[in-house]
């Protein structure tokens, strides 16, 4: 059983249909779309699993905690989180208000604090668990014009890694996954000029698919990755060598 957050576009609808596919039922949260929340549900019933839509805004900690309430009434168990949520607002730093800089940060960093608060008690009482956070590129070699989502991102490996060691014990397993360049909305409105410049620093030479990094979430989130954790996975055409 899985909860994906921000399932209803994306990476996150990818890694919600891959991890179905693989067999998992899917919890899974959205910020708004309440008719792309209703038809990821119907195609998930459709593969013959259970679906459960809840609209969640993941800087919201009480919310969260209520989410995991739900789901625990509803499937008696939790066995994979995978905090995908997040926003960016690239500007210079000189651009920047504050409002800029907290909209990322509690998206990104914090919302993967509030999610994984509200699960970790679970996991370690069961004495299993799989956390997967998406993390990005630019948390590892940032481009300029993304102080606010470069650092958020940075701290989710950081916050990967701590807990990893913090959860072993437990046999709880934490990885976070670095995605490049990926054909989302997020990266829909980037000029075609941008785009070929973009190519031309990706030695594969072209963005990512959102199914390109499903697929390594659901390696992570299987036991074929038994002995892998705190690991910061880059899913980028080789932008980072
Ligand atoms: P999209 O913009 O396509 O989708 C974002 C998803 O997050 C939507 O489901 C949206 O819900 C949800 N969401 C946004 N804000 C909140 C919030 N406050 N609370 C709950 N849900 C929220 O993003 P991508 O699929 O491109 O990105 C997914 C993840 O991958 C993000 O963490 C992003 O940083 C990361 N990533 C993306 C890359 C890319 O190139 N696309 C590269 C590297 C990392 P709704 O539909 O209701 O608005």
């Amino acid at each position: 059983m899985a909860i994906v957050t921000g399932g209803t576009r994306g990476i996150g609808r990818s890694i919600v249909l891959a991890l179905c596919r693989a067999g998992a039922d899917c919890a899974f949260t959205y910020a708004n779309n309440e008719f792309l929340a209703d038809s990821l549900s119907n195609e998930i019933r459709e593969l013959g699993r259970r679906a459960l839509p809840l609209q969640l805004d993941v800087r919201d900690f009480e919310g969260a905690k209520g989410l995991v309430e739900r789901v625990k009434e509803d499937f008696g168990r939790i066995d994979i989180l995978v905090n995908n949520a997040g926003i960016t607002i690239d500007k210079s730093l000189m651009m920047m208000s504050s409002e800029d800089w907290t909209s990322v940060i509690d998206t990104d960093l914090t919302g993967v604090f509030n999610t994984t608060r509200a699960c970790i008690v679970t996991f370690l009482k069961q004495k299993s668990g799989n956390i997967i956070n998406i993390s990005s590129v630019s948390g590892i070699h940032p481009l300029p014009g993304q102080v606010n989502y470069a650092a958020a991102k940075a701290g989710v490996i950081g916050f990967t890694r701590s807990l990893a060691k913090e959860v072993a014990p437990y046999n709880v397993r934490v990885n976070a996954v670095a995605p490049g360049f990926i054909e989302t909305d997020m990266t829909a409105d980037f000029r075609e000029k941008y785009r070929q410049r973009l190519n031309d620093t990706i030695p594969l030479g072209r963005f990512g698919t959102p199914e390109e990094v499903a697929r390594v979430v659901v390696f992570l989130a299987s036991e074929e990755s038994g002995y892998i954790t705190g690991e910061a996975i880059q899913i980028d055409g080789g932008l980072g060598i």
